[in-house]
């Protein structure tokens, strides 16, 4: 007897095994997916990681339900990769597994219903069990999903279990295949048809379809055509089309098409490097020769991504494969049309706009034997099967989004992408203007390489950086807007010249906070403790933390009087006082609340860099990496809210933040200009910003890390609590710190309440660990969890949600 352990798509804690019928021995391998039992009555997909032959003992094995696969849909690189992310960031492999595989090619069970007879001859059922038969009728052995969208019926079971009970329907369940080939309807010519003029007769209008078609085909060179794009291209109606059919003159067929977008061409060549770039990619070639981690510490519109390009172009030459990681998919836009001009049908595109059926048949198309020779992505696609990655590129690698927060793995893509390399013996090139604190520390101590290049593009100058003092304007009474009359002045200007202007705030809605102005009441979640903000085009309070929303109040609740009142601005404000200020100018915003449909990203960044815009408002999705090339002012706004956060890194985001939006200006031709509006600009930091100083920003930062024991000087790891009793989050959370101590006495920081204590109706505290070069982090990782097993034994803690984060962001 064979058996074989899996790895099942759940937060569960190691391998399953199942043992294998004979019948399947020999259709099984490492790699292969199968369904199998879990539970009372699901059933999922696996994945197999070994074989062997020893019985357990101490439970009744199970068997194997069914193979799906026969080639290995995970590769032993992969399984490789998913056994790191699980033991260095502390979670299950099933939890990799989830992360890792596209919803479609894990498949679940479900439930089916079906008649027992073919009419029923029941009399007594209700309406909706009356069309629950009918629709079985027409179609039978339905998924109850389908079933209850059908009838528009949420909850339909008590329905079909009464209709099971007088043994009219069975219900069953099974496991349904979720990826499905797309497969089209399409026309071809009966070329074997003699006389076909003849056939059509006096079909006049037949005979017309029939001669474009004719045309059709002897121009493009094809010898098919979509059905459904001859209605669409000729205007004929489909009686027409079918008439042609019926008198066999066009045949119908189907076939099964690709989903990914494919209709690009190779539009250009690379552009020749210019001498500072062609300096910077000799250089990162000498790196390579003995480092697998070359930082490109490039200022902004230096010309980071035509290096890139060229990098790629040697890459394929030598038929080895590219990943480029983005932080995230409002970056992907831009870069995928320039990356597609070069690589066309070469390139992939892998996130989460792109629907599951497409993200299904990317993996596939790796596995295939014409794969992708570049994918551009974020941090998932990581997880993708390559066969022979000779370079990661991992742009903007200073971005927090490459860190995923949740669900489990909390996983590090650009620090998990050098792990991927490193099994791949390729390289990795991390690109920044503003390199995270812990890469250009690793370049420091010698453990990557650098390259610098201090040049923009073209020879164009780093934008002029203007301070204004707003708390200084406001006493003088010189600023009676949102933007200081130098801004408005400026960007009067820039508006006459018709240049485009970007402005830069870091809140979303309209008012990030209501106040009542006599007794200082503040509308706060019901589920979280945070106040509301004030969302004026869809008037709403939000609650940023779990989305609910709340109707608007003008008057206070607690006093009674009509004085709630908006204090802070969002986007929405700075908005609003844009077109108040400049009624002529057209102006968009992008933040999270503009751009949740598939292609609003595009829609804005397309009318920006068209010019039909002139002023984009936005977050901070419109900081990082785009390329306009008629931006004269960059204006950011409320600065000193970006570096308040009570978090060790809040000024690196906020220097990082600030240059990467300042990076956007006069990326063409002239000099751009930068107005950043602070309340208080005396700190160092806006300095450094001004004379484009990273490296004493740098300095700096580190002396602050030294002195209060922060990475790069020490390790963390965060240990978060959540439980609906504040009393038991306490009490529990404070006996793990407890135990956690005994071994590792003062890294061990908290419990604390973090800034925001309450989320989703659950109260929250946390554990930091600081760890220092004196202990290893798998002895970390073991105490850790054996001191959650000690606690899970204790009564009162045994439902207390506990989370790690390793190396948090
Ligand atoms: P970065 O990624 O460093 O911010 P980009 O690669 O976006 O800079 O380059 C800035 C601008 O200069 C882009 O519009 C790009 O097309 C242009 N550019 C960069 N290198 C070249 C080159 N070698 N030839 C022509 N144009 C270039
Ligand atoms: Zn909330
Ligand atoms: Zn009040």
């Amino acid at each position: 007897m064979k058996f074989a352990d899996v790895v099942l798509p759940l937060p569960l804690d190691g391998l399953f095994t199942y043992s294998i019928p004979d019948n399947i021995i020999n259709s099984v391998e490492i790699g292969y997916r199968v369904i199998v039992p879990f539970g009372a009555r699901k059933y999922y997909t696996a994945i197999i990681v070994s074989i062997h032959e020893n019985k357990p003992n101490n439970y009744e094995v199970k068997p194997i339900d069914s193979v799906i696969d026969t080639f290995p849909l995970i590769n032993f690189q992969q399984l490789k990769l998913w056994r790191w992310i699980a033991s260095y960031y502390m979670c299950s492999i099933g939890e990799v597994y989830n992360a890792a595989v596209p919803a479609r090619l894990k498949m679940e069970s479900e439930t089916f219903i079906s008649l027992t007879h073919d009419k029923s001859t029941e009399a007594n059922l209700t309406t909706i069990e009356q069309n629950i038969i009918l629709f079985l009728d027409k179609k039978n052995n339905q998924k109850i999903s389908d079933i209850s969208k059908e009838l528009k019926v949420k909850d339909i079971l008590p329905y079909t279990h009464s209709l099971s009970f007088k043994g009219l329907v069975t219900i069953e369940d099974n496991v349904v295949e979720r990826y499905k080939p797309k497969v089209e309807t399409f026309v071809k010519l009966n070329t074997s048809l003699q006389d076909v003029e003849r056939v059509i007769g006096s079909a006049q209008k037949q005979l017309e379809l029939y001669r474009i078609l004719v045309d059709e085909f002897n121009n493009s060179g094809k010898d098919s055509i979509l059905r459904k794009d001859i209605t669409k291209r000729t205007g004929c109606s489909s009686s027409v089309l079918a008439g042609l059919i019926a008198k066999n003159v066009l045949i119908e067929f189907q076939e099964e098409i690709s989903r990914i977008n494919q209709n690009f061409n190779f539009s250009r060549k690379a552009y020749p490097l210019s001498q500072y770039q062609k300096k910077a990619y000799d250089n990162i070639n000498k790196v390579f020769e003995n480092k697998n981690v070359c930082l490109l510490h490039g200022v902004t519109s230096s010309g980071k991504t035509e290096i890139y390009i060229h990098l790629i172009l040697e890459q394929i030459k030598k038929g080895k494969q590219v990943l480029f990681l983005v932080p995230e998919i409002a970056l992907t836009t831009q870069l995928t049309m320039r990356l597609q001009a070069v690589f066309g049908k070469d390139l992939g595109v892998y996130h989460s706009r792109i629907n599951d059926n497409e993200r299904a048949e990317i993996w596939l198309k790796m596995q295939s034997e014409t794969p992708f020779k570049i994918v551009i992505g974020v941090r998932s696609s990581i997880f993708l099967p390559f066969k022979n990655l000779g370079l990661v590129i991992v742009d903007e690698e200073h971005e927090p989004g490459y860190k995923q927060m949740d669900p489990s793995p909390r996983y590090h893509a650009r620090d998990t992408s050098i792990v991927i390399a490193h099994n791949f013996g390729a390289k990795v090139l991390l690109g920044s203007a503003t390199p995270a604190i812990e890469t250009y520390h690793n370049t420091e101590i010698g453990k990557y390489g650098i390259v610098s290049l201090s040049q923009r593009y073209a020879d164009i100058e780093m934008p002029n950086i203007i301070l204004e003092n707003t708390k200084e304007l406001r006493r003088k009474k010189i600023m009676k807007s949102l933007l200081t009359p130098l801004m408005i002045d400026e960007i009067s200007t820039a508006l006459e010249n018709n240049k485009q202007i970007i402005l830069f705030r870091n809140r979303r809605g309209f008012a990030p906070v209501l106040e009542c102005k006599f007794c200082g009441w503040t509308p706060k979640c019901k589920n979280c403790d945070v106040a509301l903000t004030y969302h004026k085009y869809q008037n709403q309070l939000k609650c940023h933390y779990c989305n609910a929303t709340y109707r608007v109040v003008h008057q206070c609740p607690s006093c009674n009087e009509n004085s709630v009142e908006q204090l802070g601005m969002g986007t929405e404000m700075l908005q609003d006082e844009v077109n108040r200020l400049f009624p002529d100018a057209v102006v968009e915003r992008m933040d999270m609340d503009t751009t949740r449909g598939r292609n609003n990203y595009e829609e804005i960044i397309y009318n920006f860099q068209e010019g039909h815009t002139d002023i984009l408002v936005g977050t901070q999705m419109l900081s990082k990496g785009l390329d306009f090339e008629n931006v004269a002012i960059v204006g950011i706004v409320a600065a000193d809210g970006l570096l308040n956060h009570p978090d060790f890194r809040s000024h690196e985001r906020g220097f990082q933040l600030m240059m990467q939006t300042a990076g956007r200006a006069g990326r063409k031709g002239e000099q751009g200009k930068v107005i950043i509006q602070a309340a208080d600009p005396e700190i160092s930091l806006f300095a450094y910003l001004q004379a484009n100083d990273y490296l004493s920003f740098y300095r700096l930062q580190m002396s602050e890390r030294k002195f209060f024991n922060y990475p790069p000087y020490t390790k963390l790891i965060t240990i978060t609590f959540r439980h609906r009793y504040e009393n038991i989050v306490d009490k529990g959370s404070a006996h793990f710190a407890n135990l956690l101590k005994q071994s590792l006495g003062d890294m061990v920081l908290g419990p604390n309440k973090p800034v925001i204590s309450y989320i989703k109706r659950y109260h929250i505290r946390e554990i930091l660990l600081k760890l220092d070069s004196s202990i290893h982090h798998v002895r970390v990782r073991d105490l850790i969890s054996s001191v959650t097993k000690e606690f899970r034994g204790i009564d009162n803690f045994r439902y207390i949600n506990i989370q790690y984060d390793v190396d948090p962001v």
